[in-house]
């Protein structure tokens, strides 16, 4: 367990706004966790979370969002609702993905603070309290920063790495490095991040966008209890594009730049080669490099199409408009009367 006297902690501080102590009570926290096939992890997650609040001793709700899971996952979490009022459970009609299903879980969640996370034990129920404790002294945000992680193949490691530090680049927005979406978040963020209806969303990238007073704290993120990890490198991929295409335009700047460097390569090249024909009797062999050329420019060309490509797809399921998701079944929610499919 980390200290908490630990001063390293107040360094990851971002330069948003400061906090103030809070004076109110936490009356209701929800804890919002997407599930995909986690049938071997949903008992061992519950006696966790249920022993770690049960000692904070705050009213709380677990808001499992049923992700389209094709094994036993639902059926072992209606198993914990029919025991437990407190664990709620939307049921999406198809898998929609671990960004929406948190959303969806942040529509339904009714705690004045939400706690997002993962369930599979990667991140530890224990740091609650640490959240708990920050989120007392008035911040908005706390996030988990991942120090070491263990038990993930060192390409998952080495790419996350790039990942965090390329978009750090990339974008406007101050993401912290490292952070996954394991945090705690008040209810003003909460109803910001509802509010927004991207479809393509990068959650930790939004909240780092809404701004409120964050900090971060230090963890070392465990290796995943059971099953297998639900985000492929193909998935994987389409995150990191989801992430940087919904924060930065700068790989349509560079198309531009890289357009205006060959075209006045090009334009020099070409005078040489003109005058090379008029005044001086060099013969020209052409074959290889003009397949050079050829080549080179195809497949630019082709780089940067795909890349505007990357955009318009995202502009086209904005236009479209269609909803975030889907629910088959709400369970334990009989108490609540909002309008809640979006
Ligand atoms: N998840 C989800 N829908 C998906 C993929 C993942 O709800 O399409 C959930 C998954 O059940 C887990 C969390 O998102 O609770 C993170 O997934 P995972 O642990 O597989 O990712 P990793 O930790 O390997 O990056
Ligand atoms: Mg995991």
């Amino acid at each position: 367990m980390l200290n908490l006297s630990d001063n390293s902690l107040e360094s990851i501080q971002s330069e948003h706004q400061h906090p103030h102590k809070r004076t109110q009570e936490l009356l209701l926290l929800s804890i919002v966790i997407p599930t995909y096939n986690e049938e071997k992890v949903i008992a061992v997650l519950y006696t966790r979370l249920y022993e770690v609040l049960t000692q904070i001793g705050v009213p709380y709700e677990l808001i499992f969002v049923n992700d389209g899971s094709r094994d036993g996952t639902l059926r072992e979490l209606t198993k914990l609702a029919s025991e437990h009022s407190e664990v709620r459970i939307v049921d999406f009609s198809r898998n929609f993905g671990h960004q929406i299903a948190v959303t969806a879980g942040l529509d339904h969640a009714q705690g004045d603070a939400v706690v997002i996370m993962d369930a599979d034990l990667q991140d530890s129920p224990y740091l609650i309290h640490q959240f708990i404790e920050k989120w007392r002294q008035g911040y908005d945000v706390v996030y988990a920063v991942r120090k070491e992680r263990k038990g993930e193949t060192a390409f998952k490691r080495a790419s996350a790495k790039l990942f965090y530090r390329t978009i750090q680049r990339l974008t406007d927005v101050n993401i912290p490095l490292d952070t996954g979406d394991f945090r705690l978040i008040n209810r003003n963020v909460v109803d910001s991040l509802t509010s927004i209806h991207e479809r393509h969303r990068f959650i930790r990238g939004l909240v780092a966008w809404a701004g409120f007073s964050q900090i971060g704290i230090p963890y070392v993120r465990d290796e995943r209890y059971a099953g297998e990890t639900k985000y492929p490198l193909r998935k994987m991929i389409k995150f990191a594009l989801d992430g940087i295409t919904s924060f930065s335009y700068k790989p349509l700047q560079w198309a531009t730049k890289v357009g205006f460097t060959v075209a006045i390569l090009g334009f020099i090249d070409a005078i040489m080669i003109i005058y090379e024909k008029l005044f001086t009797s060099v013969t020209i062999q052409g074959w290889s490099s003009i397949m050079i050329a050829v080549l080179v420019l195809g497949g630019m060309q082709l780089i940067m199409l795909g890349i505007v490509g990357e955009y318009i797809g995202r502009i086209y399921d904005e236009v479209r408009a269609r909803p975030l998701y889907l629910i088959q079944d709400l369970y334990n929610f009989e108490d609540r009367h909002r309008e809640f499919c979006k």
